[in-house]
């Protein structure tokens, strides 16, 4: 039977950063203002190693290049998603992504990005900003030009459970106090709108104010659109989160045990709360794998939250 793929995550020091992800999940963080796990990655800027086993100390990429039967052989050139978890300690910048198209023609043949939050901690009455206010391109432009925020951004309430997804071109950013942990495509490729005149030693981060007027959608999708709310407390099964182009994402509240079908490509699993087992191997919070092609049945036992996710 083939084996389960755990990952040592890569993590990231961002300016909004906070100790979170040493004080509640555990991890040996580079130091203060650590931002971002990236808990199954094979992007160059953060490629996740194999942790133990017969493909212990190779790298993401390097199994998506040299054993593509772990993956089904699912098409691409490179490992489709990026799991990361992220907690803010600051507001992060407001920023927008480009689509396949866009970022391939402008940033070397990236892909665009698509990305989706499941929402783990959120302060009382916290908010993040999602969609923005202008009703055409023109309106658009003398908001950015203009540093018009206040009327420009839209921000929307949010709380422990809620689900967002992120198309491109939608305005975005996350706010100091909410962890979430995000799947997205396999892309690093962020254009920065605004980002509240702060700082980073001594000088502020680059703005991307032109491609970023080429990228955002106008008018936005609604609210409704954006935010999803399914009921995800169903015990013992696959909760559907969402299913788009690039991926699709469950949320499974084990209690007792659960029996999984691998009959994907390959299933992301990342352990958000509690601990547990999984056929018998101990699994704690923080803990990421991969159950690769024709794993088959897994059992899950214990008392734990979980987010799985595929390629579509
Ligand atoms: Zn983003």
């Amino acid at each position: 039977m083939s084996e389960i793929l755990f990952m040592i995550p890569v993590f990231k020091q961002m300016i909004w950063g906070g100790n979170k992800l040493g004080s509640k999940w555990g991890y040996e963080i580079p130091g203060e203002n650590t931002g971002e796990c990236w808990a199954v990655s094979a992007h160059p800027n953060g490629d996740c190693t194999v942790k133990e086993g017969a493909f212990a100390g190779k790298t993401l990429s390097q199994l998506w290049t040299e054993e593509p039967q772990l993956f089904g052989g699912a098409a691409g050139d490179r490992f489709p998603l990026l799991i990361k978890i992220i907690d803010a300690n600051d507001d992060l910048s407001i920023q927008v992504h480009p689509d396949d198209t866009y970022a391939g023609k402008n940033e070397n043949g990236s892909l665009g990005k698509t990305e989706c939050w499941y929402i783990l901690d959120a302060p009382e009455g916290a908010t993040l900003v999602i969609g923005h206010n202008a009703k055409d391109k023109a309106e658009l432009e003398d908001m950015i030009q203009n540093g018009k925020w206040e009327e420009f951004l839209r921000e929307v309430p949010v709380k422990k459970g809620d689900f967002i997804q992120i198309d491109p071109g939608t305005v975005h950013a996350i706010k100091g106090g909410i962890e979430i942990l995000e799947t997205q495509q396999n892309s690093d490729i962020t254009y920065r709108v605004y980002d509240y005149g702060r700082l980073q030693n001594g000088k502020p981060r680059e703005l991307h104010i032109d491609k970023s007027i080429d990228v955002i959608t106008v008018p936005a999708k609604s609210v409704a659109e954006s935010v999803i709310n399914i009921s995800t407390d169903a015990k013992n099964t696959m909760n559907p989160l969402i299913l788009c182009d690039y991926y699709q994402v469950w949320k499974l509240d084990v209690d007792g045990s659960m029996e999984v079908s691998q009959d994907y490509s390959f299933l992301i699993m990342s352990v958000v709360e509690g601990d547990g087992q999984i056929n018998g191997h101990p699994l704690k919070k923080g803990d990421h794998f991969i159950l690769p092609n024709g794993f088959g049945k897994a059992q899950l036992q214990g008392k734990m939250e979980l987010i799985a996710s595929t390629v579509v």
